[in-house]
């Protein structure tokens, strides 16, 4: 646990380049406070003091990345199974790496990887996940819930961190051995947008479908006039309509 971290996601991949040997899985780096935290493509991930559970863990994946396929998904899946022990039955999931209550965002993963083809491939899962962020003090750009809002009182960091860590070296050795197939259900059955109609922008390009569900890799299976479509993570973002 560090007092103040730019952001433990590059904290961790500083210590990947320095001590490869050193890390083992599950390992995680806890910051107080996050100055620097990002989301996907270098957007800012806000985290007020004290306020936020920002963490980063290393895994391991030792037939490459192509292994990591569904990995954010997964994340989300343990994310909600911590929440379960706070009396958080009702969390959802918005493909492929955000964590939603009462329809608006709880908390992000941002996946980040160090590795070549045919070589293991050393991730950094990074988590931010609001706590005590209240709505009326703290723009963070889009609408966003908190624990304590929801909850009425402000969860112990130190529990729900561990919590959160427990679920996530629970389910990553079965994910690394087997893919995400079997995670698929649990995944789906959280989804913010079952069967709901989905706008997705990739850049300047617009993709509009009804969203069922995902495929055994983690793709995005969009429903239009011309039958499923697959959309995989990366440079995709979604909305509902
Ligand atoms: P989006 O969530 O907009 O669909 P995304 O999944 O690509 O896109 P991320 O890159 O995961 O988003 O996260 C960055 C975005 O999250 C920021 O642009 C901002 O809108 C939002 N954000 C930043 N801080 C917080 C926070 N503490 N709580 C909720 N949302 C936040």
């Amino acid at each position: 646990v560090e007092p103040v971290l730019p952001s433990t996601n590059a904290e961790m991949k500083l210590r990947i380049a320095k001590a490869r040997h050193d890390l083992a899985d599950g390992d995680v780096i806890l910051a107080e406070v996050q100055t620097d935290g990002k989301g996907r493509h270098g957007r800012k991930w806000t985290a007020p003091v004290g306020g936020s559970l920002t963490m980063s863990m290393y895994w391991s994946f030792p037939d490459g990345y192509q292994s990591m396929a569904g990995l954010s998904l997964l994340v989300g899946v343990a994310i909600c199974e911590a929440l379960r022990k706070f009396n958080i039955e009702d969390a959802q999931l918005k493909w492929p790496n955000d964590i939603y209550l009462n329809g608006r965002k709880l908390a992000g993963v941002l996946i980040e990887v160090e590795g070549q083809i045919g070589a293991t491939a050393h991730s950094v899962i990074g988590i931010g996940l609001n706590v005590n962020v209240p709505d009326t003090q703290y723009d963070v750009g889009q609408p966003h819930s908190d624990l304590t809002g929801y909850l009425g009182e402000t969860p112990d960091r130190n529990r729900l961190a561990a919590a959160v860590i427990e679920s996530l070296r629970e389910m990553l050795p079965e994910f690394t051995q087997q893919g995400f197939g079997k995670f698929v259900p649990y995944w789906e059955a959280l989804d913010l947008f079952a069967d709901k109609k989905i706008v997705l922008q990739m850049g300047d390009k617009r993709f509009s479908g009804i969203d069922r569900g995902v495929d055994q890799s983690g793709a995005l299976l969009v429903e239009t006039e011309d039958g499923i479509t697959r959309f995989h993570g990366g440079e995709v973002s979604l909305r509902g309509i």
